[in-house]
């Protein structure tokens, strides 16, 4: 395999587990989403312990590779939650790489915020329709605008 590009001035090599290129690829291959044992890794900091199956936010994953990272004896290190999202597009595609289902709820629903911030959007909602129909249909109706010379005022003849 070719391992030596030129790409401009800059010197990219490929990566040998995932075959793109870096300038600085031994930083990106030490956790290479490619690499192996990198996405059991991955898995097992990103899953629930409470909700086997159902991945944990992007903040949590970020503390548990943390925790990870600086434990002595680790091994492998976890790759950090921007690379996971930059190689996958969003933290739903590294949910959906790791096998595991994303869900924005926190691990014990609780849906009584959810509903209020519904009501309230409702509420606020209801009131700019309400605000915006006033203006429609307040105050008297125009019958002449005019401006007098030497004025630049308009002035509004109303009923
Ligand atoms: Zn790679």
């Amino acid at each position: 395999m070719d391992l030596l590009h030129r790409a401009g001035s800059n010197m990219m090599r490929t990566c040998p587990h995932c075959g793109e290129l870096f300038q600085i690829v031994e930083k990106h291959a030490f956790t290479c989403p490619a690499r192996p044992g990198i996405l059991d890794l991955v898995r097992q900091l990103l899953e629930r312990p409470e909700q086997p199956g159902i991945a944990r936010s992007a903040r949590e994953y970020r503390a548990a590779a943390m925790e990870h990272n600086t434990e002595v004896g680790h091994g492998i290190l976890a790759p950090s939650q921007r690379a996971l999202e930059k190689r996958f597009k969003s933290w739903h595609g590294v949910c959906k790489w790791a096998g595991l289902e994303y869900s924005r709820l926190p691990a014990h629903p609780d849906k009584a915020p959810e509903e209020a911030a519904i009501a309230e959007v409702g509420a606020a909602l209801e009131a700019d329709a309400e605000l915006r129909a006033a203006w429609e249909v307040r105050g008297l109706p125009v019958l002449k605008v005019y401006t007098p010379e030497h004025d630049k005022r308009f002035y509004y003849v109303i009923r």
